[in-house]
């Protein structure tokens, strides 16, 4: 029998998020941003579910072959345009529209001898300081992209840097709408956090929202706000078994660095998860995760293939329970991952993104 682990991508969800996000950001189309392999999901496993979009947004060329390949005859965005001058050739050849952020990707567009002109975003640094023209070479850039022959639609694109927190984005929202107040084209402006808090504002939503997290169930502004506030489903379920079980007295200890001293009798189960697959060793004694359905903690130190959790008083648990790690239980209840991936003093982000290759994976 194999280890008793997996992960499970939860398709309706998916949907649902994707159509809540839409509900945030009425009459603008929506991107569903799927780098990093659709944020650790798998773009051929979400793919049917994020149909409804209305263009794909990624990083690599590769992933935009992959979405090609699956049918998708509609929009393809590259974030991060392309990385040098051949890709191109198949920006050209498979209909994909790219950012340019920099005047070397000008450079290389005005070299190229396309097939076909290309849809470009011209991306603004307004203040996040990544990628991106200031807004004082943002006007030269334009002219220069829009004399090109290689050249046939230019939209606008800027990203916020604190969209989920205090400061907000209004500082960057001005300067872009500034430097882009009677510029034609299309605009792109807000990631998740910006759709949910801001999308009913035309000028946030823009045309095109880049909708990334808010798909993958969990909340970009937590612990502001959950997933229940925002009617978000998780879309991803990290499942195992309990595969052992002690009993402990006061004062005895559990796992690598006794980090965990028992304060009297209790019962410890061992989960069949750890750092290996891709649960985080960040995560200490306190940490939610539920035991059939029922919430309780873990204990001690997290392991490379084994953690610890007490099941002290947790009704009808033994070798065999099912743990969730982070997701929906077979009873319906849930554990955000946002819960865990605080616990680990991380954002949900990187705890899909590092579901380790050797979990199973299943689709519901
Ligand atoms: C990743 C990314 C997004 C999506 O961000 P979320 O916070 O996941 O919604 C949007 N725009 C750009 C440029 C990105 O790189």
């Amino acid at each position: 029998m194999p280890r008793p682990i997996q992960a499970t991508i939860h398709t309706a969800a998916v949907q649902h998020n994707l159509a809540r996000a839409r509900r945030a950001a009425v009459d603008a189309n929506v991107w569903a941003v799927v780098k990093a392999n659709a944020y650790g999901h798998g773009i051929e496993r979400v793919f049917d579910a994020l149909r409804a979009a209305d263009g794909f947004a990624l990083l690599d060329l590769a992933e935009a072959e992959r979405i090609r390949q699956l049918g998708w005859r509609g929009p393809i965005l590259l974030l991060e345009g392309v990385f040098e001058p051949r890709d191109l050739e198949l920006c050209s050849r498979l209909g994909i529209w790219h950012s340019v952020h920099c005047d070397q990707q000008i450079d290389w567009l005005a070299a190229h001898k396309t097939q076909n002109p290309h849809h470009v975003f011209l991306k603004m640094n307004s203040g996040m300081n990544r990628l991106g023209f200031t807004p004082e070479r943002y006007r030269a850039a334009w002219a220069r992209l829009n004399a090109l022959p290689q050249v046939d639609e230019i939209g606008f694109i800027t990203h916020f840097s604190d969209a989920d927190g205090p400061r907000g984005i209004h500082h960057q929202l001005q300067v872009f709408l500034e430097a882009t107040r009677d510029l034609p084209g299309e605009r792109t402006l807000s990631n998740s956090a910006a759709t949910l808090l801001r999308g009913s504002e035309s000028d946030v939503r823009g045309d095109w929202v880049r909708a990334g997290i808010v798909l993958y169930g969990s909340a970009p502004d937590y612990p502001q706000r959950t997933i229940a506030d925002w009617e978000l489903e998780p879309t991803m379920t990290l499942s195992g078994k309990l595969i052992g079980v002690q009993h402990l007295e006061k004062g005895d200890t559990v796992g690598y660095g006794s980090t965990y001293v028992a304060e009297g009798p209790m019962t410890i189960g061992v989960a069949s998860c750890g750092y290996a697959d891709g649960y985080p060793r960040h995560c200490s004694t306190g940490t939610p995760v539920l035991v059939n359905g029922v919430r309780t903690q873990l204990v001690g130190r997290v392991s490379m293939d084994m953690l610890t959790v007490d099941i002290t008083g947790v009704p009808g648990t033994g070798i065999g329970s099912e743990v969730t790690f982070w997701g929906k239980a077979s009873n319906g209840v849930v554990l955000p991952i946002d819960e865990v991936a605080q616990a680990a003093g991380t954002v949900g982000y990187e705890l899909m993104c590092a579901l380790a290759p050797r979990v199973p994976v299943v689709v519901d």
